[in-house]
Parts: structure tokens; C-alpha cells; sequence
């Protein structure tokens, strides 16, 4: 990489599951040139597309008409195609969400009302009826979603790789964005080993780092990231009928996160979590305390308003994070046989939030520009199911850009 600049149609920074998708759909187009991704870490999905839960979201949740519901709607159904095509492991095993109390009926209800109106196959399902599908779930309603799955996304993550590489791009792992900076017609773009190419255009796909990387390309992103850890508990030898595929809460509607919940993944394990808690460093997976990190987050306008909207649901979340014993009451509400002895630690994840100048969490997937440059500045989940929708739908952008 030192040495003379290098002249690249297209760099994407980030490999994960939105940046390869991204990489991918550019260089299947004809006229953009040749496709660079860079990522920090060595190797793809490091960060939010390898520490998920690894369900292919339907389209249940979200408000009908916004970016998150056309894209997972389409983007799961382009992913489930890719992994038969591709042999990569996939499961539609369908998922309920359980209403513990009739407290949650509106709720369940509006998220029926959504998920019809998304295009969802979703049936209402009375106590017995839930019994049927998931013979340990309790719960005075819920709803069954056929179009939910299960899916290996680092084989996903993988498999655009080997789409990228075969179609004439690269990845490059090992390598940060310092800065880009438009110069004549094309970018500069600088890593921070001091290399640097000539690039036609960029696309900031960095996840965790995406507010970050684009006040490094020179743009005024209008959101801050805040990362939220989602720590997981896993089944140790799960009977076979204790949670058959999916079991999710009704979730509090003042969040954008789904409740902690019990999946069964691809590999037959049983996994429970995510939990939502403010974590004090963007890819803090040990509990570290990072510096710069906190400061950030002290310091920042939209971050103080958000603390203050949210402070009250903020430390209850706390507090059920830290506490394993509220985690499994929570859980047990779903599954009462649930033996909070045979949990175990297993790897956390750290969300990569956005939240606006007001300190409001954004709730839809948000995409800016600034010249020569398209930036992914909320891509929480369902974006790893909608990658494959949102990689077109960032390739179109980068068309305006460079038209
Ligand atoms: C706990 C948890 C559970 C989830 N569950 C689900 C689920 O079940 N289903 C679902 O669809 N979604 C789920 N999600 C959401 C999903 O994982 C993310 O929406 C998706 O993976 C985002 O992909 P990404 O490519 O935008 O980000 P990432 O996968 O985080 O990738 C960003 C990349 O950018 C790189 N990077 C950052 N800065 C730089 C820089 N300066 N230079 C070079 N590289 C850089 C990073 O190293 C990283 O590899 C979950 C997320 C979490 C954390």
C-alpha cells in the first residue's frame, strides 16, 4: 500500500455484513470501477454481524412505510435465496411472541397490525395454540411469524467475500480509515499506517465507528452512536422441547431493542439475551472502561439529553443487566421451566445505536451523504437479515453520487 497512490473505483470501510453486501451489489454494476473494502480488524464480521443473535427478522416490528420494514421485508427474502443458492445453513423455523399478561394485549396487538401491514404472515395464537407450537412457553396470547429464521451470518459475511473477490474487488484487512478529502474529481483517502489511494468514491459502512469515520471524510453527521451491550446466557443441553425455535417478549415499546429472548440457532444451541445496557467502550466485549470512549459519551450534548429522556428505563435496564437473577426471572416468565443453573456466559455483543441531536434513539436505518461519499449512520438491527436490500440500496446512492 506505500508508494505511489492507488486509483480504486469504489472503497467501502467496514467489513461487515452491511459493507461486503454493499461491496458486493457496486461491483456486480458495470461503470463503478473496482471495489476496495477496509476493515480495522483482521478478517470480516469482527464486531455487531459476527455478535448477533442470528435471526432473520420478518418485518414484524416496524412501522409500516419506514426504511427498516421494506428492507427487512425484502432483504430476508434475498437472504434466504443466497443461502440456498450458496448451501449456507438457514432455518425458517418460525418464531412466537408471547404476551406474559394482559397488560402486553394492545401491544401484541399493534405489532399484528404492523407485521400485516409489512406483508408478514402472522397468526394469532391462544394459550393452547402456543402450547402447540412451543410446548414450555407460557403466556395469556402470542403471535406465530412463519417468516422468521435462523442463520449463520459469518458464513453469510463469508459468502460476499467470495462473491466480492470472484466478481474483481478486495478486501484489505489491518487497515483503518484516518481521513478521506475530496481533491479535483476523486478522494484521497489516508489509512492510519500512513498509506494512502485515490479512490472515486466512498462508502462508510464502519458500524460502531460510523459517526466517527465520517467526520474523518469531512461530512457533519447529524446523529452520535451509542453502543448498548447485549450480553447472552447460553442453554447448556437444552431438551429438545424446552425452546424448539424462537420465544420473544412483547417488547417495550419506548425502546428499539426486542427484549431478551430465547433463540435456538442453527447448530441446535439455545441461546438467551441480548440484555440492552449502556456500555463504556464502542467494542468494550471484556467490561473494559474505555477513556475516550466515556468522555465521549460525558461530554456529548445529544448524549446528556438522551440521559435525561431515558434515565428512568436507563438504570432499571441497568440494573437488569447486572443482574443475572432478573435476566432469568424475565426469562422464566416465558419458558417457567427455564433451570437458571444450566445458564452459561457466552459471547456478548455491543449494539451500535444512533441517536439524534435532541437525544432521541433513532429508530429507523439513516443514510447521509457529503461529496463523494455515502455514510450508513443507523444500521441496528434487522440489518444484518436486510443486508443483501440495503447493500442495492446504498449502491444506488453511490450512483447519485458519482453521477
Ligand atoms: C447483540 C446483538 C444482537 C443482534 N441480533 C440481530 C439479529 O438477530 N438479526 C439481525 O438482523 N440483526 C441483529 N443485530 C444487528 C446486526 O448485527 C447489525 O445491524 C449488523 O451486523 C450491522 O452490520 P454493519 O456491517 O453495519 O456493522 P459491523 O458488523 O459492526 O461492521 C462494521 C465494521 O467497520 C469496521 N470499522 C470501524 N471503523 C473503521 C475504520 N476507521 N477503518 C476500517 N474499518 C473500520 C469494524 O472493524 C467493523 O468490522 C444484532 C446486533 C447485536 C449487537
Amino acid at each position: 500500500m506505500s508508494g505511489a497512490p492507488t486509483d480504486v473505483g469504489v472503497v467501502v470501510v467496514g467489513a461487515g455484513l452491511v459493507g461486503l453486501a454493499t461491496a458486493r451489489a457496486l461491483q456486480q454494476r458495470p461503470g463503478t470501477g473496482d471495489v476496495l473494502v477496509v476493515d480495522k480488524e483482521t478478517g470480516p464480521a469482527q464486531h455487531q454481524s459476527g455478535r448477533n443473535s442470528g435471526v432473520a427478522h420478518s418485518g414484524l416490528y416496524y412501522a409500516p412505510g419506514s426504511s427498516k420494514a421494506a428492507l427487512a421485508v425484502a432483504g430476508r427474502a434475498a437472504l434466504e435465496r443466497h443461502c440456498a443458492e450458496r448451501s449456507i445453513p438457514y432455518r425458517a423455523c418460525g418464531k412466537v411472541v408471547v404476551a406474559v399478561d394482559d397488560a402486553q394485549l394492545p401491544a401484541l396487538a399493534e405489532l399484528e397490525r404492523r407485521g400485516r401491514a409489512n406483508g408478514v404472515r402472522v397468526e394469532r395464537l391462544d394459550p393452547a395454540g402456543l402450547r402447540r407450537v412451543e410446548p414450555h412457553a407460557r403466556g395469556v396470547a402470542a403471535l406465530h411469524v412463519a417468516d422468521t429464521g435462523v442463520v449463520d451470518f459469518p458464513a453469510v459475511a463469508r459468502s460476499f467475500v467470495e462473491d466480492l473477490r470472484s466478481a474483481g474487488g478486495e478486501l484489505r484487512g489491518g487497515l483503518e480509515l484516518a481521513r478521506a478529502t475530496p481533491v479535483d474529481d476523486a478522494l484521497e483517502v489516508e489509512f492510519t499506517d500512513g498509506s494512502r489511494l485515490r479512490a472515486g468514491a466512498l462508502v462508510n459502512c464502519a458500524g460502531l465507528q460510523s459517526d466517527r469515520v465520517a467526520i474523518r471524510c469531512g461530512a457533519r453527521p447529524s446523529v452520535r452512536i451509542v453502543p448498548f451491550r447485549g450480553d447472552y446466557l447460553d442453554v447448556a443441553a437444552p431438551d429438545d422441547d424446552l425452546v424448539r425455535a424462537l420465544i420473544y417478549p412483547v417488547p417495550d415499546p419506548r425502546w428499539p431493542f426486542l427484549g431478551v429472548h430465547l433463540t435456538r440457532s442453527v447448530d441446535g444451541q439455545v441461546h438467551a439475551g441480548p440484555t440492552a445496557v449502556l456500555a463504556l467502550g464502542r467494542e468494550a466485549y471484556d467490561r473494559s472502561v474505555d477513556r475516550h470512549d466515556t468522555l465521549a459519551l460525558l461530554r456529548d450534548r445529544a448524549l446528556r439529553r438522551l440521559a435525561r429522556r431515558y434515565w428512568r428505563t436507563g438504570l432499571s435496564e441497568l440494573w437488569r443487566a447486572r443482574s443475572r437473577s432478573t435476566v432469568v426471572a424475565d426469562l422464566r416468565r416465558l419458558v417457567p421451566e427455564l433451570d437458571g443453573s444450566s445458564l452459561r456466559p457466552a459471547q456478548p455483543g455491543i449494539r451500535a445505536q444512533a441517536v439524534s441531536v435532541d437525544g432521541r434513539l433513532v429508530d429507523d436505518f439513516a443514510f447521509a451523504t457529503s461529496p463523494r461519499c455515502v455514510h450508513v449512520l443507523n444500521a441496528p438491527s434487522p440489518a444484518a437479515t436486510a443486508s443483501l436490500a440495503i447493500g442495492e440500496h446504498v449502491a444506488d446512492r453511490v450512483a447519485q453520487v458519482l453521477a
